[in-house]
């Protein structure tokens, strides 16, 4: 599944969202390095149109596409020195697809911030710069070893180096490597390297409960709004706290629940929907009599990749795709139906699936 990590200055409210996200009765406790092993939790992405499509398949089974979280502690300043759990941390950073920063938006006497006070933006750049000092030693180390290679004349080391010398530079202003514009050569060079601040972020500014209807109005929220448009990032609010009360409900409950909240989803689900947005996410179907089934693909993926989520064999042997559009499905209501009015589409391996498309291929074994 699609990885994600969960960072944050402690007591931040990591451990409460990660656990509402996971329904997980770890310890969340009001002190500093509280959670020592990275936590992993899947959760299955909410999508309407799954019980849809059960409703005209019939399947045996409904299979929502899922979302993995790390809760990542530790990350403190001087973390890049090795200050608290320092690298350790960092290294689990380095293995998700997209990052999850919790900034703390709420006010309470008897929960210990690190620095003293409520300051969100500052917390941001605690966090964010002890990112990019990491990134730069990452990409001095490599420098390091790139120059004796140029030396000897190494083509592809030469051309690295001159990538690496701009992500440096930018780095050693303070600025998350992101920034630099790359070609996708450029960047398939140094892909491996798994900076840090190259990938994607999204801040989850945690609200108490009282302020979650109305999050915008809170100051603290105005300021990491504010603060992130600078930076091109998105911000999901969430109340970790009352996350936490709500998946304790169920169905009707939960429903009920929300709405006294004035809240439209819950925040997990927005939460999910904004990483699915951030990293360009989008889900194809396979539906069959034993199952129905969403798949998470990035945009622009072909059929041949799109197949290759399933099962290796089924992108090594393509040979065609048979899809038919969710609308063009509910529309026509059944499969069949779908085929006779020629909704069903043949597809070759240039094709490029659609969010929503119902697919099944035709593979070799
Ligand atoms: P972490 O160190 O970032 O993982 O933070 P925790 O999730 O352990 O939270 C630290 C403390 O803050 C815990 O006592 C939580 O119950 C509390 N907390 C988390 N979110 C909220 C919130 O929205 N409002 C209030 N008042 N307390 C919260």
């Amino acid at each position: 599944p699609l990885t994600t990590g969960i960072v944050g200055l402690p007591n931040v409210g990591k451990s409460t969202l990660f656990n509402a996200i996971t329904r997980a009765g770890a310890e969340s406790a009001n002190y500093p390095f509280c959670t020592i092993d990275p936590n992993v939790g899947v959760v299955d992405v909410p999508d309407e149109r799954l019980n849809q499509l059960a409703a005209i398949v019939n399947p045996q089974r409904v299979i929502p596409t899922s979302f993995q979280f790390t809760d990542i502690a530790g990350l403190v300043k001087g973390a890049s020195r090795g200050e608290g759990l320092g690298n350790q941390f960092l290294s689990h950073i380095r293995e998700v697809d997209a990052i999850i920063h919790v900034v703390r938006c709420f006010e309470d006497e008897n929960i210990t911030h690190v620095s003293g006070k409520v300051d969100p933006v500052s917390d941001m750049e605690t966090i964010n710069l002890e990112l990019v000092l990491a990134d730069l030693e990452t990409v001095e180390r490599r420098l390091d070893r790139l120059s004796r290679q140029k030396k000897s004349g190494d083509a592809q080391a030469t051309k690295e180096h001159g990538i690496l010398t701009r992500l440096q530079s930018q780095l050693a202003e303070g600025l998350p490597a992101r920034g630099v514009d790359l070609s996708e050569e450029e960047w398939a060079m140094i892909r491996s390297l798994n900076l840090l601040t190259m990938k994607k972020m999204l801040y989850a500014a945690n609200v108490s409960e009282e302020d979650v209807a109305a999050a915008e109005e809170n100051p603290f929220v105005r300021q990491v709004m504010e603060q992130a448009e600078k930076e091109g990032a998105e911000v999901v609010t969430i109340s970790a706290q009352l996350e936490a009360e709500i998946v304790e409900l169920e169905g009707e409950e939960r429903e009920l629940f929300l709405e006294e909240l004035g809240l439209a989803s819950s925040g997990l689900d927005r939460l999910v929907a904004a990483a699915y947005r951030l990293l360009g996410l989008i889900t194809y179907f396979t539906a069959g009599e034993k199952e129905v089934r969403a798949w998470t693909i990035t945009e622009g993926t072909k059929a041949p990749q799109a197949a290759g989520v399933i099962h290796s064999d089924f992108e090594r042997g393509f040979i065609r795709a048979e899809v038919v559009s969710y609308q063009d499905l509910l529309d026509a209501g059944s499969m069949s139906q779908a085929r006779e009015r020629g909704l069903l589409r043949s597809e070759g391996k240039d094709y490029v699936v659609r969010d929503g498309d119902i697919v099944h291929f035709r593979f070799n074994v």
